[in-house]
């Protein structure tokens, strides 16, 4: 079929058809978990009563919005928590993260994050790097770290200990950008119930980004006192333009919006402008959404390895995140293969990408990206470091088709330079 569109030579194309046969059951299994999200999501929205007149939106202080106060029940209920805090005026994951770390630490208090070094853009909030103005540091926040295992698994035996007067016991669901595992949902639950045992005053707070509707539950089923996470990934559907969430226990989403916006005005305030129509419907359709990013990472991952790269997760693995790693071996690989991944894209698909100089970044990195949305990672993008192991992360997809594509011209893209091992 897609021969007729794009130029994939027989041989890709015949590697393609045997690596979606062997998908098929894993298809099978993320389809279903759609199913289940988008039952969940839908009694939801009929619970909470969602309304046309929710969409409209209010202007200046924002008291009463309607929209906005239902908005934050739907999402409370899907996570299966008290109450949230799901706003288009976060700028980004990190602003949302940083809010609830500001919004419940105090001076003299520690947070301890227990699955290894945090997400990059977290490090200058922490204070662990110069350059964060105002970060936690400053204000008298102890920060320390329980470093996952050499296998890049959780170190369970040294929870006990670590979260010992802890105020806040910090988690990382997804990888991130390092080739450790992600976090699955039963292991999240053995962790918070070891945190709970040791320091049962702690508060204990998920970082969620990437992780939405991968799996039945979030880390709210099983115990966490917060989830954070950005609407340009999972929860937006592709839809919502900016924006990011808090959802967890009343008490400290509270504290949360008075950090976001004011101490004594908190959630009443905060107008949603045009915005609400596209958080509800993007938030609607993120179950399936977040199913065509999987199957394209599936996909993904089943392919590459085929062709003779290393891949991580495996295809058939199990998955708690939409990231997919694969390692190109050298610098010619990487950038044929993010090269390839633009050509697929939607918008800027005329676009080369080249390895550049990014701040914070001690190599040159390559990003491909063509993308409704700047930045939004849950539109098919791929991007890696100039150095060893030479590897891309790839994340998104808002259809299979168009990320199957993306994956098939980025393969092709290899192939053309001789850079595949395999074929
Ligand atoms: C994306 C992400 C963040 C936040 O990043 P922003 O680019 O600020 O939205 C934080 N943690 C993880 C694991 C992420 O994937």
């Amino acid at each position: 079929m897609i021969e007729e569109f794009f130029p994939v030579s027989p041989s890709l194309l015949q590697a393609a058809k045997e690596a979606e046969k062997q998908c098929a059951p894993v298809f099978n299994r993320i389809d279903e978990n759609a199913e289940y999200n988008g039952y969940k999501m839908l009694s939801a929205f009929i619970e909470c009563g969602v309304s046309e007149s929710h969409f409209i939106g209010s202007t200046g202080y924002g008291y009463g919005d309607r929209g906005r106060e239902t908005l934050d029940r739907v999402l409370a209920t899907v996570f299966h928590c008290e109450d949230a805090l799901i706003r288009h005026n976060f700028v980004s994951g990190t602003h949302a993260l940083t809010t609830a770390l500001f919004g419940v630490l105090r001076p003299g208090d520690t947070l301890v994050c227990l699955s290894g070094t945090p997400y990059d853009t977290l490090l200058p909030v922490l204070g662990v790097v110069e350059g964060g103005h105002g970060c936690l540091k400053e204000f008298g926040v102890q920060y320390r770290q329980l470093d996952l295992l050499p296998d890049g698994t959780p170190d369970f035996n040294g929870i006990p200990q670590a979260v010992k007067g802890a105020k806040v016991a910090y988690l990382q669901r997804s990888r991130g950008y390092s080739l450790r595992e992600s976090l699955s949902m039963d292991t999240i639950a053995k962790m918070i119930s070891l945190i709970r045992s040791s320091n049962p005053d702690a508060i204990i707070m998920v970082d969620n980004c990437y992780g939405e509707f991968v799996e039945r539950q979030e880390p709210t089923h099983a115990g966490a006192d917060l989830i954070i996470g950005s609407l340009i990934k999972n929860p937006g559907g592709g839809i919502a333009k900016t924006g990011g969430y808090i959802a967890g226990r009343a008490d400290l989403i509270e504290l949360c919006a008075c950090r976001l916006t004011a101490p004594g005005v908190g959630k009443e305030v905060g107008c949603t402008l045009g915005e609400l129509r596209e958080m509800y419907l993007g938030l609607f359709h993120a179950p399936t959404v977040v199913a065509s990013a999987l199957k394209t990472a599936v996909f993904a991952s089943a392919l590459l390895a085929k062709m003779g790269f290393a891949v991580s997760p495996a295809f058939d693995a199990p998955r708690t995140d939409i990231i997919q790693a694969v390692r190109l071996n050298t610098p010619e690989g990487l950038t044929a293969f993010c090269q390839g991944i633009q050509k697929g894209a939607p918008i800027d698909a005329f676009v080369t990408p080249e390895p550049w100089d990014m701040p914070g970044y001690d190599s040159k990195v390559i990003m491909a990206a063509g993308a409704f949305t700047l930045g939004a990672s849950i539109e098919l993008s791929a991007d890696g470091p100039m150095r060893e192991p030479y590897a891309a992360w790839l994340q998104g997809g808002i259809t299979y088709p168009s990320g199957k594509a993306g994956i098939l011209l980025a393969a092709q893209s290899l192939m053309d330079k001789g850079l595949v091992p395999n074929f």
